[in-house]
């Protein structure tokens, strides 16, 4: 048995890049960035009015003012603002040579249809200066991102209309076991509904992967062979759920070294989770996850999902945030480090959720994350401060 960070360091160590394609920009949220996003031009791009009012010179403030010019967003004048004169201007409007400031149409008093004179104390200059924000060629995002909206706002104001992603690994859900029906089906005596299957394809996308349910396989070898067989031709990484325990029926390991599955570890020390089983060939990786639903969910988020999305060339790292515990909590055996399901309370502390064991898994539905409990530890005391990763 390895540990879990070690069982994390080598997946993490055996993952091959995929390779990179281009998409529409309007498909590029949530994917992973492949390339360096360069500026190819400034921002801002002149000297942008950041109210509408009138342009003048600061130091005319105090003087009635000529209006000589009206401009609106989208044009450029070519005149100067001279002694006593403004023009007219538009949120987002180029300012034009001579003025220095342009004052809130707020703070301005009408004289006549060509004459206005500025009234308040003082103003800010209103004007946001050309390459404040960006220069041309600056490093505006790097590759490995992954892309949220406002990185599509940065990509469209930067030209790409296409954007060089990460191509998707395509991931292949098999459900192991003779108990299984489908949700449609009701069980009869000794039977259970597959939910691991629909989680784990749910995990795939939300990670940002393609994920294909490969159906159930039974607990003999032919079945195995079938549909394991298959499911390493078109996939990138195959992930199974059950069949790798200690059971008589536990068939898996061995079906995946028929195919030529190197595997690198099938038994970590993690609560849930013990016989998650690790393997790969040239062409596919392979996990066999534990079938209990609470392991097979909790694997995936603290390895498999990181696994994932390193093959993206993204360095995912759960999102997690420190808050104290409500309560002690203790547990008789420390060999392994477990993995304990939390909700936060409304004075921002953090307490168990009910919680049976791995095969629970609507606690799963009311945990908003997961704590870890220290290899080595049997107590952890209120008040304690614990970092949680936060489960979406
Ligand atoms: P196994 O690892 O195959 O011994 O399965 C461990 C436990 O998880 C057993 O109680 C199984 O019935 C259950 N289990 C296995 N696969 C699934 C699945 N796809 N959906 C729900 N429960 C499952
Ligand atoms: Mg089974």
């Amino acid at each position: 048995m390895i540990t879990f960070e070690e069982a994390y360091q080598t997946a993490l160590n055996a993952v091959r890049p995929m390779g990179t394609e281009m998409i529409p920009l309007t498909e590029a949220c949530g994917r992973i960035l492949a390339q360096e996003i360069v500026a190819d031009m400034a921002m801002p791009p002149f000297n942008r009015a950041m109210v509408d009012g009138f342009a003048c010179r600061r130091c005319d403030l105090d003087q009635t003012l000529m209006i000589t010019e009206t401009i609106a967003a989208g044009y450029f004048s070519q005149k100067t603002v001279g002694a006593g004169e403004c023009v007219q201007i538009m949120t987002g409007a180029p300012v034009p040579d001579g003025a220095d400031c342009v004052f809130m149409v707020e703070h301005s008093e009408q004289i006549d249809d060509t004459h206005v004179k500025f009234i308040n104390q003082t103003t800010n200059d209103n004007i946001a200066a050309l390459g404040e924000d960006v220069q041309p060629e600056d490093l505006m995002i790097n590759p490995g991102h992954m892309i949220r909206p406002q990185d599509i706002a940065v990509l469209a104001s930067m030209g790409y209309p296409d954007v060089p992603v990460s191509q998707r690994p395509r991931v292949g859900v098999i459900a192991t076991g003779d108990e299984l029906v489908e949700p449609s089906v009701t069980p009869t005596t000794a039977q259970i509904r597959n939910s691991n299957a629909y989680a784990l394809c749910a995990q795939v996308d939300a990670a940002g992967c393609i994920s294909h349910y490969e159906g159930v396989a039974r607990d003999n070898e032919a079945s195995l062979r079938e549909i394991i067989g298959a499911a390493l031709e078109r996939n990138d990484v195959v992930l199974l759920s059950g069949g790798v325990s200690m059971g008589k029926f536990d068939l898996v390991p061995g079906i995946l070294k028929e195919y030529g599955i190197d595997i690198l570890y099938d038994r970590v020390a993690v609560q849930p989770g013990k016989p998650t089983t690790f393997g790969l060939s040239d062409q596919a990786f392979c996990w066999g996850l534990p079938g209990n639903p609470v392991a097979t969910f909790t694997i995936f988020e603290l390895v498999v999902k990181a696994f994932l999305y390193r093959m993206m060339g993204h360095d995912y790292t759960s999102p997690t945030i420190r808050m104290p515990l409500a309560e002690d909590i203790s547990r008789r055996n420390s060999g392994r480090t477990a993995w304990i399901p939390v909700s936060t309370t409304p004075n921002g502390e953090l307490a168990r959720v009910a919680y049976h064991g791995s095969a629970h898994i609507n606690a799963m539905s009311y945990a908003e994350g997961l704590i870890p409990f220290p290899e080595g530890h049997t107590e952890l005391s209120k008040g304690t401060l614990v970092n949680v990763r936060l489960i979406r």
